[in-house]
């Protein structure tokens, strides 16, 4: 048996440093969390290799003083807490005292720093915690800390690096943070050479939101202010029309130190119930201000989780002013649609047409069958969908269905659809509930779910053809912003999305250029659609990529099939009972739910007792 064995120091320490210290991002935040805290107004990051060769944090902070320069790195050394009790009303973002102890451990610094008060630089090298020989340079007041060949000495923890673009994009999405809790602060972040963000470092959040997430998300949001007895909520959050599918984007930031908070994040969503599509999340960003001992930030060694003191007051108070911001911008909404009809006298058939669901009857329809287009007048059209018309249709000789079970409702135990003469003998009673189809037969009747129906219908259409796929080239290009996980996904996944139909290129900083779209879905929907897609890709990267066609058929599908309580035309009822007659084989939509279901006339009439 293995005897315990007490680690060697340097092992250990080395151990604990790689668990603070785990990946490239998280050396970045401590390094500009430092120059933050060091009252600079400058800060520029450069990286390379996504962190792992190089980072490079430069300032015009106060610097560190030749003789303090050991110190700043050593364990627990730190010029932010002097005394235990002070640690419950901390407000400079870092004060553990290990950070710049813990990266020195774990690769190859080199430190450049002077203060107001010295009229020389300080340069010093540190290599796997061993400290070399400190000397003179010249330099302007700040300090720049450059990380060489992190995790050198730790392979095991170089490991579990992701790729490089995937380390990236999270010291990216880091800076993105970092320069909204700081609006005043001017960021520069250097990838690989390249000039890849520029903070505007104003002051003005709204300059900050910009230049983050660019023109969309600031177009599509609305202001957040809110004051209460020590309790300050500021920021922006989507309006409701503008909630995005896939990953949540929704940023916290509570005395300035971005967060991570179910409590906000479930009173935002709360707020946002009855306003919104399900499926989609509003996003956000909030400044909260609350008194500094009302929140401990020690919950989690990131600090990044945190606990209230009071946490029922600032649920209250972010769900009351996210709903009545809310309110507020529907009530705007409104006025402006009402206003151009305040003065107008009500004409008759607008009034009727918005209130009225049913069916309208046009003098003529057209049907198209399979590839021909027939047009029709409204008696041939009749005759086409009401087949018996002129004959009384209970006097009809039909096959009788043979159903397999006998309940009121019967679902269609097989994928087959009802059988040819049931096929060749319905009529079309109508629409109710704006959802469902009525069809009657000689006896039974048939109640077609409209949406369920048309997107099966277009599912097998889409993955019919998939090989020679239907695919738009839009006149307009659409440029769609994605969050930076999605973005590399996307990028890395192009052919994925060409199989799917659409064309898709890398326009930088974030954001793709769609080329082409399938030939289904309506203009307004791609957007959405390439967020979801490379939303669900990011999180099955692993699903066979038929798996992945497939969902990607079935959300083009669903998006672009007749939605239950929109208004349809009785030339689409007509068209869309015509497919489904086309393809007997449907049953279900590409979810598992019914198309339709068999209501028996025999169950019918025992309930009214003829039976
Ligand atoms: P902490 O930030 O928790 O104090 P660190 O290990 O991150 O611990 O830093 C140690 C000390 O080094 C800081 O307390 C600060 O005095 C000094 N320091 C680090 N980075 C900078 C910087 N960019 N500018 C000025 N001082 C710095
Ligand atoms: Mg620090």
């Amino acid at each position: 048996m293995k005897r315990i064995n007490i680690l060697d120091s340097s092992i250990s320490n080395l151990i604990a440093a790689g668990e603070i210290v785990y990946d490239p991002s998280c050396v970045v935040k401590e390094l500009i969390e430092n120059s933050i805290d060091a009252a600079a107004k400058r800060i520029s990051i450069e990286i390379t290799s996504g962190g792992t060769k190089m980072i490079k944090v430069s300032d015009d902070g106060h610097g560190i003083y030749r003789d303090d320069i050991i110190d700043a790195f050593k364990c627990h050394a730190t010029s932010k807490i002097q005394k235990i009790d002070q640690i419950n009303k901390i407000s400079s973002l870092g004060f553990r005292g290990e950070a710049l102890h813990c990266i020195s451990r774990v690769s190859k610094i080199e430190v450049k720093t002077k203060t107001s008060e010295e009229n020389i630089g300080t340069h010093l090298k540190i290599v796997g915690g061993t400290f070399g020989k400190i000397s003179d340079i010249g330099a302007k007041i700040g300090t720049t800390i450059c990380v060489n060949d992190l995790f050198y000495n730790t392979p095991a923890r170089m490991k579990f690096l992701k790729k490089e673009s995937i380390e990236s994009a999270k010291i990216s999405s880091l800076i993105d943070k970092l320069s909204l809790s700081h609006p005043e602060i001017f960021f520069k972040f250097i990838k690989d050479g390249k000039v890849s963000f520029c903070s505007a470092g104003d002051g003005k959040i709204s300059s900050a939101l910009y230049c983050v997430f660019g023109k969309d998300y600031f177009d599509g949001s609305m202001k957040i202010n809110f004051k209460a007895e020590n309790l300050k909520i500021s920021g922006f959050v989507s309006k409701p029309e503008n909630a995005r599918p896939g990953k949540k984007i929704q940023i916290f930031f509570v005395n300035g130190r971005y967060v991570k908070c179910k409590l906000i994040s479930n009173a935002l969503e709360d707020a946002f119930k009855n306003y919104m599509m399900v499926g989609k999340s509003p996003y956000c960003v909030f400044y909260i201000e609350v008194p500094f001992d009302s929140v401990d930030v020690n919950v989690h060694p990131a600090k990044t989780e945190i606990k209230f003191s009071n946490e029922q007051k600032i649920s209250d108070a972010i769900y009351k002013c996210v709903k009545e911001t809310i309110e507020f911008e529907n009530v705007k909404k409104l006025e402006k649609y009402v206003a151009p009809f305040k003065n107008i006298k009500k004409e008759k058939t607008y009034y009727e047409n918005i209130n009225d669901n049913s069916m309208v009857l046009n003098d003529s329809a057209e049907l198209f069958s399979d590839d021909s287009k027939i047009n029709l007048n409204f008696e041939n059209y009749k005759k086409l969908i009401y087949p018996k018309e002129k004959e009384n249709i209970q006097n009809e000789t039909f096959d009788t269905i043979e159903l397999k079970e006998k309940s009121d409702l019967i679902g269609p135990p097989k994928e087959v659809f009802m059988n040819k003469s049931l096929r060749k003998n319905f009529k079309l009673i109508g629409e109710i509930f704006s959802c469902y189809i009525i069809l009657q037969c000689k006896d039974s009747i048939i109640i077609v779910d409209k949406h369920a129906a048309h997107e099966r219908i277009i599912f097998e259409k889409i993955r019919n053809k998939a090989k020679y796929y239907d695919s738009q080239i839009l006149i307009k290009p659409i440029c769609v912003s994605l969050e930076k996980q999605e973005y590399v996904v996307a990028i890395e996944n192009k052919e994925l999305f060409s199989k799917s139909g659409y064309e898709i290129e890398d326009f930088g900083e974030g954001n793709i250029i769609v080329r082409s779209a399938p030939m289904y879905e309506q203009y307004d929907q791609i957007k959405n659609s390439i967020i979801e897609i490379s939303n669900y890709i990011s999180n099955n990267r692993k699903t066979t990529e038929t798996k992945k066609l497939d969902w990607i058929y079935q959300n083009i599908a669903c998006k672009s099939a007749i939605k239950a309580k929109a208004k349809t035309s009785i030339e689409e009822i007509a068209k869309l009972i015509q497919d489904l007659i086309n393809n007997p084989k449907i049953a279900y939509c590409p979810h598992g739910r019914p198309i339709y279901i068999i209501v028996n006339k025999n169950s019918i009439e025992k309930r009214f007792k003829r039976l």
